[in-house]
């Protein structure tokens, strides 16, 4: 695959955001640049395995991805919710963030046993709300092998934690 430094070049760093010592990835530019949303998109929808049945995103920006995933593949999209926002039956998995603590919730009976589930997220960083969203996923009986993002940050190994519970990480950029 190409290093896809023309999305990259879209994507501004704010350093010391929301603590120091963070180097926040800002997707609110390259969001900004119609041309490099749509590429992003047609890129990571050419690596969506093809028996794929739902997408599944991560509020809030994850959101924004799965709803462009699943517009581009005529897929239904699955939304992993902050607390307190699901108005149904729901299940919640707690995680640990690169900064502080968060939970994020799932209505329940909207996965059927067995349908094959990509999750997909803007940026992969310690790996923490991605293997929440695998949990959430995998307890309402859907299965999960595949994960999409546009940006991982190698160094905080993210990545290594999903291959190490059967999910293989896919990232445009890092
Ligand atoms: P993690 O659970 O550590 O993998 O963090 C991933 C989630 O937090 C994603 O939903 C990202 O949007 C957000 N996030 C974590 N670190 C950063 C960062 N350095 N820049 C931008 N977003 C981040």
């Amino acid at each position: 695959m190409t290093d896809n430094a023309d999305l990259a070049a879209l994507i501004r760093t704010i350093p010391d955001y929301p603590k120091p010592g963070i180097l926040f990835r800002d997707v609110s530019t390259l969001l900004l640049d119609g041309q490099g949303f749509r590429q992003t998109i047609d890129r990571m929808a050419a690596l969506v395995a093809p028996d794929t049945r739902l997408i599944a995103g991560i509020e809030a920006r994850g959101f924004i991805v799965a709803a462009g995933l699943s517009y581009a593949l005529g897929l239904g999209k699955l939304m992993l919710r902050k607390p307190g926002k699901l108005p149904g039956e729901k299940i919640g998995v707690d995680y640990a963030l690169e900064y502080g603590t968060d939970r994020i919730e799932l209505h329940t009976g909207q996965v059927r046993p067995g349908q094959k589930v990509v999750l997909v997220d803007d940026l992969i960083a310690t790996g923490g709300t991605a293997l929440a969203g695998i949990d959430l996923i995998r307890q309402a009986g859907g299965v999960v092998e595949q994960a999409l993002f546009i940006v991982d940050l190698p160094e905080l190994g993210g990545a290594e934690k999903l291959r190490a519970v059967g999910v293989e990480p896919t990232a445009l950029i890092g």
